[in-house]
């Protein structure tokens, strides 16, 4: 059996941790034959949505307080096959496979959201959900790691590889170093490192140089640009991937290649958070360079 590997995607809410994910996890099933278990760790429960093929009907959560207790559910109600070609038991399509989970949360604005992650993680633990031959766990966790209940898979060393999904917008660069705050503080007590960034580009200026450098003052990488694409949104209306719906188009490709790039990754590290300032600066230094070719560009075309 290979060895399990435990990853988690996170960053600012509505960066594309769901999107993102789920393609490249797609990919990795799809093309490289990888057996995958997502547990999605939002209250929204849509981390698994595009591989379903419908938003999961039956969060942990959910059933739970419908059964009273935990306790009471089984595995089967709560984990579900992927659609079709990724359902294990089509394994004329290929070997890889994914199966889906959804921790889902309290009503908005009723009790703590992190406390399903938790319920829902040592359910599926004691159940046997890792039991199964896995490749890897992979967590859709929702942006703030202020909540303990959030910080979680970090915490507990549940999730050992964090990839960050971010793009150069100030908030997202914002939230991306916050993380590796929170990565930091639990890296010697759970072992969890940071793997990588992903920029989902939000076409902002000097976006690439910007996420690269940003990556390096980390002390990580920046393993993938993904562009922006509407292929995303045509595929999102028919809840489905990319990689699904339209395998032939460049932005498959890019989530093929993302796939490929975690499959191989060994560089995980310790993160360096900058200060605020710093993180400033850095900001200013892309931006602001931008800003003075823009007028150039400005004064030349009213000249
Ligand atoms: P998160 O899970 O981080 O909250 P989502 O994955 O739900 O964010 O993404 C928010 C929206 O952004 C999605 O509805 C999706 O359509 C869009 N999106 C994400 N990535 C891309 C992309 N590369 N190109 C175009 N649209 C994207
Ligand atoms: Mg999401």
């Amino acid at each position: 059996m290979a060895e399990l590997r435990q990853i988690a995607f996170y960053g600012k809410g509505g960066i594309g941790k769901s999107t993102t994910s789920q393609n490249t996890l797609a990919a990795m099933a799809h093309y490289f034959g990888k057996k995958i278990l997502i547990v999605g760790c939002d209250p929204k429960a849509d981390s698994t949505r595009l591989i379903l093929h419908e938003k999961a009907q039956c969060t942990i959560m959910q059933l739970a307080a419908e059964a009273g207790t935990v306790e009471d559910l089984e595995l089967d109600d709560v984990c579900k096959p992927g659609a079709a070609e990724f359902d294990p038991a089509n394994t004329d399509i290929t070997d890889g496979f994914i199966m889906c989970a959804e921790s889902g949360g309290p009503e908005p604005g009723v009790g703590c959201a992190g406390r399903g992650v938790i319920t829902a993680i040592n359910f599926l633990e004691e159940e046997g959900a890792y039991d199964q031959d896995l490749d890897f766990v992979s967590y859709d966790v929702l942006g703030d790691v202020v909540c303990g209940g959030f910080a979680m898979p970090i915490r507990e060393g549940k999730a050992q590889e964090i990839y960050i999904v971010m793009s150069g917008e100030m908030m997202a660069m914002y939230a991306a170093n916050n993380i590796s705050k929170g990565i930091l503080k639990y890296a010697n007590t759970g072992g969890v490192r940071l793997a990588g960034l992903i920029c989902n580009a939000r076409m902002t200026d000097r976006e690439y140089d910007l996420a690269k450098h940003l990556a390096e003052q980390i002390g990580t990488q920046l393993i993938h640009f993904v562009p922006r694409s509407n292929h995303v949104q045509r595929a999102e209306l028919r809840r489905m991937t990319v990689v699904e719906f339209a395998d032939q188009t460049d932005q498959a490709f890019e989530y093929k290649e993302l796939a490929r790039k975690i499959i191989d990754n060994d560089l995980k590290v310790i993160p360096k958070p900058l200060e605020m300032d710093d993180l400033e600066a850095l900001l200013m230094e892309f931006g602001l360079e931008e800003e003075v070719e823009a007028d150039a560009i400005g004064k030349k075309a009213s000249a």
